[in-house]
């Protein structure tokens, strides 16, 4: 399975980085919409594709907007775009007000609520309420017979029983990480993650790979980050990378 990382900052995009979006486009599944969606459109194969929304932060919902130029002349005949009815309503509200951009979008407004799992294509898709300002969604994708992904972000980052449990195990573990350590307190005010904290989620969760994203955008070395999580992970098998933006990440083979 490839992932294409299309957006990898928190915030707001710099010359490097484009906020968050990630997509695998043989899947037509696309993990949140921030500024990176205008990428999308190079690399749509399918004739269907589900958005699948972590919250309704800007920084990953702005690309919602660029969706006319991403799909015109494409042939996509369905557009699903799911979260939680609370964050889909404000979105269709306050984004899609005409006053803000003037044009209906041609999609399909999917609220989870009320529901355990659902199924795109044939990949079961489950999640979890992480703690974040407003709360966010974190996103476990399993394919039968296939890899698992799970993908969370803006979270401070959850570390029980349950958590351990839904983050178990996957071939791909995309967390986000905000912080070095020397900030931990700055990222529990904001509701992101430091290293330390994600050293030790991974440890718990055990992942295959673990990509760190939602990179801050005026970090002037967030290789740092890498080297301080990959340090704390160096007695362990999980391959641990940063996500920048156009990198292609393979998983599960
Ligand atoms: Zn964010
Ligand atoms: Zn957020």
């Amino acid at each position: 399975m490839l992932l294409h990382c299309l957006g990898t900052a928190g915030y707001h995009p710099n010359e490097q980085r484009h906020t968050s979006c990630y997509f695998l486009p043989a899947e037509g599944i696309i993990l949140d919409a921030g500024t990176g969606m205008f990428r999308v459109r190079e690399l749509i194969q399918t004739t269907s594709l589900d958005i699948l929304l972590s919250h309704a932060h800007l920084d990953h919902i702005a690309g919602l907007t660029f969706l006319l130029d991403v799909l015109y002349g494409k042939g996509v005949e369905k557009v699903r775009i799911w979260g939680e009815q609370e964050k889909l309503d404000a979105i269709r509200t306050h984004l899609f007000s005409s006053l803000v951009f003037p044009v209906e979008l041609d999609a399909q407004w999917c609220p989870i609520d009320g529901q355990n799992e659902l199924t795109i294509n044939n990949c079961k898709v489950t999640w979890r309420t992480q703690p974040h300002p407003g709360a966010s969604i974190g996103y476990r994708m399993q394919w039968p017979g296939g890899p698992t992904l799970v993908y969370l972000t803006d979270t401070t980052g959850q570390i029980d029983r349950h958590a351990d449990s839904f983050n178990a195990d996957a071939d791909l573990l995309m967390h986000e990480c905000y912080f070095q350590d020397d900030l931990k307190a700055q990222a529990e005010k904001t509701g992101h993650t430091y290293c330390g904290r994600l050293v030790q989620i991974a440890r718990s969760a055990n992942p295959k790979q673990l990509l760190l994203t939602h990179v801050n955008p005026i970090d002037p070395q967030p290789s740092a980050m890498l080297d301080e999580v990959a340090a704390g992970l160096r007695d362990t098998n999980i391959g641990v990378s940063l996500a920048e933006d156009r990198m292609q990440v393979c998983f599960g083979t």
